[in-house]
């Protein structure tokens, strides 16, 4: 797994982006107490890598405390559903395969609409093509995210063999909550930016304010456009957790200035926007409230 957090001296958690790269001192891996070393490079996700050798708990698979629906939108389908999945959703067509078939509906991932007549998809089923809405995918997401909390919970009141175990379940239902604060307590943002030869737009999440962030950005587009103007077009209060999808879903539209991504070009911008008021802000629940307010 991809290590975002480490402990210091005191046992509380410090994220990646707090430390610059490289040798960390006064900071351990929350599994084994091992030395870390910061990896910020330009491909991989920043992540905190063991000095020496990885520990066990750490090789691990990274889905263990991967948030559901964060960074792969694939629904961990294996690979016959998935390729029946694509199949429906290219040609409307069923498999063939009674088993396939009830695996997709069992996984909720096509109905059959009585009006219409026939299979469709489901929202959930919509998902992996970045055809749900943002409205429509983020409580999926919450549901999923939920469902693997419960089941981090579970574990660690009841499925460990030993102290060692125990330890290794706690870390990881403390990382997976601290991830989930993060996304949960920051500010998604979707900004417009002018310059001389027409314009972009920028989404994005901060947990500074947004002109500290406007400022950033300015400085970032300063090589490619020095007179971009950036208006903040909306901004939704703990959304975090969306940002990933959006990126997904609106690929296509993706738009690189230089070495920086997180631009598009929209030729529809109005429906952008009216699409992210629908989502609109977080409602948070009294999970959510407890969560954020976790030191
Ligand atoms: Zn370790």
């Amino acid at each position: 797994m991809f290590l975002e957090y480490a402990v210091d001296k005191h046992g509380s958690l410090v994220h990646v982006d707090a430390v610059p790269r490289g040798k960390v001192t006064g900071l351990f891996c929350p599994y084994c107490g091992g030395d870390l070393i910061a990896r910020k490079g330009a491909i991989l996700a920043h992540h905190f890598a063991h000095a020496g050798e990885t520990c066990r708990p750490v090789s691990r698979d990274a889905d263990i405390i991967r948030l559901p629906m964060y960074e792969r939108f694939s629904l961990s389908l294996v690979g016959r559903e998935w390729k029946a999945l694509q199949h429906f959703h290219n040609k409307r067509k069923l498999p063939r395969n009674r088993r396939i078939f009830n695996q997709l509906y069992s996984h909720e991932l096509v109905y059959y609409d009585r009006e219409t007549k026939r299979h469709e998809l489901t929202i959930k089923g919509k998902i992996p093509f970045g055809e749900a809405t943002l409205a429509d995918f983020a409580p999926v997401q919450d549901d999923l995210i939920m469902e693997k909390h419960t089941m981090l919970e579970r574990r660690l009141k009841q499925d460990y063999a030993n102290a060692d175990e125990k330890h290794i379940y706690e870390n990881d239902l403390r990382l997976y909550r601290a991830q989930l604060q993060r996304v949960h307590s920051a500010v998604l943002y979707f900004l417009k930016i002018d310059f001389n030869a027409g314009e972009l737009y920028k989404i994005g999440v901060t947990t500074r304010t947004l002109d500290e962030r406007i400022t950033e950005i300015q400085h970032d587009l300063a090589e490619y456009y020095p007179q971009a103007t950036i208006t903040p077009m909306l901004t939704l209060n703990n959304r975090g957790a969306v940002e990933s999808y959006f990126k997904f879903r609106y690929k296509a539209d993706n738009s690189k200035v230089g070495t920086l991504t997180e631009y598009f070009k929209f030729t529809d911008a109005d429906a952008i926007v009216s699409e992210l008021q629908t989502l609109g802000d977080r409602t948070l629940s009294e999970f959510d409230q407890i969560l954020l307010d976790e030191t």
